[in-house]
Formats: C-alpha cells, sequence, structure tokens
C-alpha cells in the first residue's frame, strides 16, 4: 500500500515526457505537487483529475509548450508555478493571462513569457486577435411560476473562437426540457415544471480554447402544501411524532389532538430540522413531547397550509397504557390534554391545577427534606473534607491542578493544544499512524445524495451531527432503509482528509460488534459519513435508562414495558462489547476511547463499538481538558496511558474493565464522587474503583484481571471474553438484593 503523501517532488527525471492520470499515485491526498527539470512536454486532459486536494502546483522549468486550461478545470488551485517553460504564444494561453490579471490562482513574482516565432514575449504583453473567453448571461421574464406551467431561459453567450455551449438541467423525473441554438443564443423551454426544479441551479455553460464562462438560475415553483408522511412516535431524548411536509411557499404546520387545535408549549412542540443540503423544499420535523402519559394517547392531526392549498393527516397515538390504579374519580384522570379549545395553561405536559396543587404540595415536602439531607451532608462532608474517601486532600488536590495539567499538556508529544473537536481529528491521526495497515481507498463506497433522505436529528459528537434518515439503493434486497448519518461539521483541507482517513478504516473494519458503515456521500457539503442506524443510542444512556430507577417504556414505542436491566442483559451486553474488542485487538487495533458512550445499542439488545475517535460534545465532563485544550478520557484510563500517554490493546483492556463497570452500575460515570485531578490521583496510586452493588463476585473479578497496573499482567481480551461468555451463558446465582 502507498504511504500516506501529501507532498511529491520530482526533478531531474529526464525520462518523463508525459503526465497521465495513471502516473500520479494516491492522487486524492496530493496536496503540493513539484514536477521541475524534466523533459515534460504533454500533460494529458485527465492527469488531476482525481487530485481534488491539490493546492500547490510547480511546473517549472520543464519543455512545456502547450497547456489547455481544461487540464486544470478540476482544481482549485492556491499556487501554480510555471516559470521557466517554452510556451508557444496563442489563444490557448489566454487563460493564464486572465488568471495573471485577476490573481485566479497564485502567479507569484513569476516573469511568464511566451514565444511567438523566434522572439519571447511577456505574456501580459501577448496581443490576441480573434481571442477572447466566454461571456455568457441567462435572460428569462420570471423564474417565479406554478408547478405544470411553462418557462423559456434565454442563454446568451458571446466568445472567440464561437464557444460550444450547453445547459446544464437537474434531473427532476419530467420530460427532458428542449433545446434550440442560434448563433448567440441557447434556448431552453420547460414544459411542465416540476416542483424538484426548486432550490436547484440550471447552468448554461459555454468554453472555447481560450477559456470557460458560466450562469446560472433557480426557479421558484409553487406548489400547493402537501404531507409527505406522518409516522408513529419514537422515542428519542423525547417523544417524536416524525413527519414531513412539503410545499412552496413553505407551509406553516400546525396541529389538532383529538379534533381540537393543539396549543404548543415547552413540553409539546413542533420543532423542524434544518436542510443541511438546501436543495429541497421538503421540511422534516416532529411533534415533540416531553415524556406524555396515558392522556397523550389519542388522534394526531397534522395539517400544513400554504397559499395555493391546504393538507391534513390523522394518526392515533398510544404513549402509555392506563395505570392499573386508575380510578376515575383521580383528578388526574379527568384531565385533559391541553388544547386551546380547553383553555388550560401548560406548566408541564399533563399537569391541571389539581395536579397543580398536588406536586406543588409535594415539592415542597421534598424541598424541606432535601434541605435537610444537604444540611446534614455538608456537616459530614465538613469533617471529611480534610481526608476524601481516598485518602486524598483535596485543597492539595487543586493546588497542584494546574501543575498536574501542565505534565500532562507536556507529555502531549509536542503536539500544539488542540480544540475540542481538533483533539478528536489528532486522536484519528493517531490511531492511523498506530494502525497504518488499515486503509483501503479503493474499498470506501459512494452513496449518492439523491438517495439519502435526513429525518431528523438523532445527536450531535465532536464530528457533526448525526441524523437519522433513509437511503436508498443501498442493499438489493431493500429499495430503501433506516440508517444514521454524520455530518462533517467543517470541511477543511485538513478535516477533509481526516474524514477520508476514517472512512477508508471504518470500512476495513467489518464486524458483527462494531457498527456496519455503509459508505460517504462526498458530494458537495456537508461529507457525509452513512452507517448502521442503531435504535435504542448510545450504551450509556441506555443503561441510565434501564437503571432500577427507571420504570420506562421501550423506546420503540410498542408500548412494552421494561425494568431494570437483569443480570443476564448486563453479561449479555458486556459480552458483545467484549466480542468487538476481541475483534480490534487481533488486528492489533488500539482504541484508545473504549466507553458505554461510544457503543451503540440497536434492536433486541444488539450491542456493537460505535465511534472510534472520541464523542467528546455530549459527554464532556467525561475527558479532563489538559492544560486548557487537549481532552482526555482520564476516567478510563490506565496509569500508563495518564502517566505517559502510552496507548496500546493493554490500555484499551483497562478500558474495557471500566466499561463493565458502567455496565454493573446503570452507566455511572467512573469515580463520579471525585474531581478530575482526585480521580487521576486515585488511578495512578493504584486505587481500583469499588464493587458495584449489583455485580457478582465473578464479574468484579473480571474487571479487576484488567485493571493490572503492570500491562503485561493484563487478562487478554480472548480470555475476558470466554469468561464473560461462559457466565452469559449460567449467570451465577446473585446475592445482592436490589430494593
Ligand atoms: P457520535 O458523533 O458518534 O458521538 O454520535 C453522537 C450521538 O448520535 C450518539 O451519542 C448517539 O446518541 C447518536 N448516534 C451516533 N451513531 C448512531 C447510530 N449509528 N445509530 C443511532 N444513533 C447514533
Amino acid at each position: 500500500m502507498e504511504p500516506l503523501c501529501a507532498t511529491r517532488v520530482i526533478e531531474n527525471q529526464i525520462s518523463l515526457t508525459n503526465l497521465t492520470l495513471e502516473d500520479i499515485k494516491n492522487p486524492r491526498e496530493l496536496k503540493n505537487l513539484t514536477i521541475s527539470k524534466t523533459q515534460l512536454q504533454f500533460i494529458a486532459a485527465d492527469a488531476f483529475q482525481t487530485s481534488r486536494n491539490l493546492i500547490y502546483l510547480n511546473l517549472a522549468s520543464n519543455r512545456l509548450q502547450h497547456l489547455p486550461w481544461t487540464i486544470f478545470r478540476p482544481l482549485r488551485l492556491q499556487e501554480l508555478v510555471l516559470v521557466g517553460n517554452p510556451l508557444q504564444c496563442g489563444c490557448g494561453l489566454r487563460w493564464l493571462q486572465v488568471w495573471q490579471a485577476t490573481r485566479q490562482a497564485e502567479l507569484g513574482n513569476q516573469s511568464l513569457t511566451c514565444v511567438e516565432g523566434e522572439a519571447e514575449t511577456p505574456l501580459a504583453s501577448m496581443v490576441l486577435e480573434g481571442c477572447d473567453v466566454p461571456r455568457v448571461w441567462i435572460d428569462y421574464s420570471n423564474a417565479s411560476l406554478r408547478e405544470g406551467e411553462s418557462i423559456t431561459l434565454t442563454c446568451h453567450f458571446a466568445g472567440q473562437p464561437r464557444p460550444e455551449v450547453e445547459w446544464q438541467v437537474p434531473e427532476v423525473g419530467t420530460a427532458p426540457p428542449l433545446v434550440s441554438q442560434s448563433d448567440s443564443e441557447l434556448v431552453l423551454w420547460i414544459q411542465n415544471a416540476s416542483s424538484g426544479f426548486n432550490l436547484r441551479n440550471i447552468t448554461c455553460q459555454a468554453e472555447n480554447e481560450a477559456g470557460f464562462g458560466q450562469d446560472a438560475v433557480q426557479l421558484d415553483v409553487r406548489f400547493p402544501a402537501v404531507i409527505k408522511y406522518v409516522d408513529q412516535a419514537v422515542n428519542y431524548h423525547l417523544w417524536c411524532i416524525p413527519f414531513s411536509v412539503d410545499g412552496n411557499p413553505p407551509p406553516q404546520v400546525s396541529w389538532q389532538f383529538d379534533g381540537r387545535s393543539l396549543n404548543e408549549t415547552d413540553y409539546v412542540r413542533t420543532t423542524l430540522i434544518p436542510d443541511p443540503y438546501r436543495n429541497s423544499t421538503v421540511v422534516h420535523g416532529c411533534l415533540s413531547l416531553n415524556r406524555p402519559t396515558h392522556i397523550w394517547n389519542g388522534n394526531y392531526t397534522l395539517i400544513v397550509r400554504n397559499p395555493l392549498g391546504t393538507d391534513s393527516l390523522t394518526i392515533y397515538q398510544h404513549f402509555m397504557d392506563v395505570p392499573e390504579s386508575f380510578n376515575p374519580e383521580d383528578p388526574i384522570m379527568v384531565s385533559l390534554p391541553p388544547t386551546s379549545d380547553r383553555n388550560s395553561t401548560l406548566a408541564g405536559p399533563v399537569e391541571t391545577p389539581e395536579e397543580h396543587t398536588f406536586g406543588v404540595s409535594v415539592a415542597v415536602v421534598l424541598a424541606v427534606c432535601a434541605c435537610i439531607f444537604l444540611s446534614i451532608m455538608l456537616i459530614v462532608l465538613n469533617k471529611c473534607g480534610q481526608h476524601s474517601k481516598f485518602g486524598v486532600n483535596r485543597s492539595a488536590v487543586l493546588a497542584q491542578e494546574d501543575e498536574l495539567a501542565m505534565s500532562l499538556q507536556f507529555m502531549n508529544l509536542g503536539t500544539s493544544p488542540l480544540t475540542s473537536a481538533e483533539s478528536k481529528l489528532d486522536a484519528l491521526k493517531t490511531n492511523f499512524i498506530e494502525n497504518p495497515q488499515y486503509f483501503c481507498s479503493t474499498c470506501v463506497r459512494h452513496i449518492k445524495r439523491r438517495d439519502i433522505v435526513l429525518k431528523w436529528e438523532l445527536g450531535e459528537g465532536a464530528f457533526g451531527k448525526v441524523f437519522l434518515a433513509e437511503c436508498h439503493n443501498l442493499s438489493p434486497a431493500q429499495e430503501k432503509m433506516l440508517v444514521a448519518v454524520k455530518a462533517l461539521k467543517e470541511a477543511t483541507e485538513s478535516a477533509r482528509l481526516d474524514f477520508q482517513r476514517e472512512a477508508e478504516l471504518l470500512t476495513v473494519l467489518q464486524h458483527e460488534h462494531i457498527v456496519k458503515f455503509y459508505g460517504v456521500c462526498t458530494e458537495g457539503e456537508p461529507l457525509i459519513m452513512v452507517f448502521e442506524y442503531m435504535k435504542h443510542g448510545d450504551l450509556n444512556r441506555f443503561l441510565r435508562s434501564h437503571g432500577p430507577d427507571a420504570k420506562i417504556l421501550d423506546s420503540s414505542g410498542s408500548g412494552q414495558s421494561f425494568g431494570p436491566l437483569t443480570l443476564s442483559q448486563m453479561l449479555q451486553i458486556a459480552t458483545q462489547v467484549a466480542s468487538g474488542m476481541v475483534y480490534l485487538a487481533s488486528l492489533h487495533f488500539v482504541h484508545r476511547d473504549l466507553a458505554t458512550r461510544n457503543c451503540l445499542v440497536g434492536r433486541s439488545l444488539v450491542v456493537k463499538i460505535g465511534d472510534f475517535g472520541m464523542s467528546r460534545d455530549i459527554y464532556s465532563t467525561d475527558y479532563y481538558r489538559v492544560g486548557g485544550r487537549t481532552m482526555l478520557p482520564i476516567r478510563w484510563m490506565p496509569p500508563e496511558s495518564i502517566l505517559y500517554r502510552k496507548f496500546t490493546t493493554e490500555s484499551d483492556i483497562w478500558s474495557f474493565g471500566v466499561v463493565l463497570w458502567e455496565i454493573f452500575t446503570y452507566g455511572k460515570q467512573p469515580w463520579y464522587q471525585l474531581s478530575n485531578t482526585e480521580a487521576i490521583e486515585c488511578i495512578t496510586q493504584g486505587r481500583e474503583l469499588e464493587r458495584p452493588r449489583t455485580c457478582p463476585s465473578e464479574v468484579y473479578d473480571i474487571m479487576q484481571s484488567c485493571w493490572q497496573r503492570e500491562p503485561q499482567q493484563r487478562q487478554t481480551m480472548k480470555n475476558i471474553h470466554s469468561r464473560l461468555q461462559a457466565l452469559a451463558k449460567a449467570p451465577p446465582v446473585y446475592l445482592d438484593i436490589l430494593s
């Protein structure tokens, strides 16, 4: 495999006369290319077709006589060096004269000349007859029309020699438009205009030997408001009744509940999801409900309107069974959900005046209890303050905090201070350097943007937002399927490169307990990665919502009730994470950030490792900011990683022990009772997390075998997996009983 190489220099190669696409190795990674002092005479038209990242091109002192502008069409060059070539004056060099005048790419202080007969002329003073870069302008009476109407667009053009002109019209599934041409016009006639034209460019392009010109227009095709779909609610952070609507002008959205108009509040409201591509009028959104109870079961009617029409659709939504202790006289049961007709004021989704009074009384009693409890705690803490649970003197530790941060920063292998997103990328890069053999640039699947239809937001990580989406044509068995897409926040050159490398890596990592990566979409922005959708989201949140206190509904909306996770289920989860880690260890791939927040839960309690970077934005308290910038997941790190930034398969094993601890505490934060500095002290002094109350000693033994101070003494992932598998098959009798 070719090494990662952003800069290439080819000098003094007298055998080099022609440059073709095949001569450029790793074209996608190439940023700086120098070919100098060679016999290069000819560059193929498609030589730089795939070198999209090339920004610096030095072709000085070769034998180039002709250099058509079309060679550079795919590039966004920042600097071009051409000095020292016997360029022939002529219309084919006109573009270079224009670049020189307009500084389209930096040509610096090169004194460019061209050869005319025997004489050399400065490029700037080259005079050309009958040689003009094409000019193009589109003419139309009114780009605003109703769906089904027709429109004529006229593209005027000028330029010498006479340019080749064409229209670029987006495919919108209607009959292709008609085109007619005269000497100086190309007329486009769109019959039966479709709404698909909205927000998409219709472009007229002209090119000749001297260069290229274009103009674009967007149609405003008006059509009535329409509902594309409304679906059963799903539970993600909040409950969401998802919908998609369309219309131009953009429709207004309102709801009725059981036939009466629904007043929106902080607890029940419509949220619209911005379209990151901005190339469609379809709007996706949710009717979001915060902890709805049974009184929110009923008919939801979505109504959309714009000046051209109205549409409505009703679905029945069941959130929760009526509680068994249902008493028709109970005030909460006779209360009604807030609709404008009922004129109720809402402080919460189900609150009524009676309930409010009851709620206030309970709140007052609770507040008094909390105050008494807090006062007692403060007295106790004051007494213990000098000596915390782990013998760490808090004030002493705080005094050392800056020093510690500085020394950790110093140990940051000399890298410059990083922001959160940068440090994620830094972590990825380090993984790449540690694991260079896992790249395969040709294997990454490219998915068409039009095949991805966003539904709503699932979360946000350091890379950017994560959306639920429908993806068409992904598998031959299914016309469309649900996927999770990650949209890259900022597409700087280096972020793009990291994106490409992560995609290559993810394509190679394939295992039943590693989240499935389908491919990328790199047409335009944002850059997108497409993953299998894991219905229950990240494992940490899943554990927290399935703890002993959580009496919640299954987020599938099936209405099936779940209690806390059983021992057997916890072992099942742990075994699956271990299985994914055995796979990574077998490839000598070091994860560096194994934690439940980086695992995902799908249907039927399937768990997969889901993130190979750092999901720091949401769980920022899980990371320790070193020296103000770099973030480290210190609570999951062994002493050698904290002290020496040494990350190995063995440090992943330590983190796996912490993951086991998280699973058996229903997602508690390791060392939650300690500050970051105290946690660092404890870990480096050799203290261990305590056995969780719900954890059998057989499982705690496994945790402890992961937390051996000497990395080599830690048990292998394979062994750990076998032990967990055996325990999952025959769970130990477990004596600690939850209250
Ligand atoms: P990340 O950028 O990987 O940290 O993701 C941010 C959040 O998006 C996670 O905490 C999950 O809640 C959600 N998420 C990420 N990937 C998926 C997926 N494949 N399926 C479902 N939810 C996901």
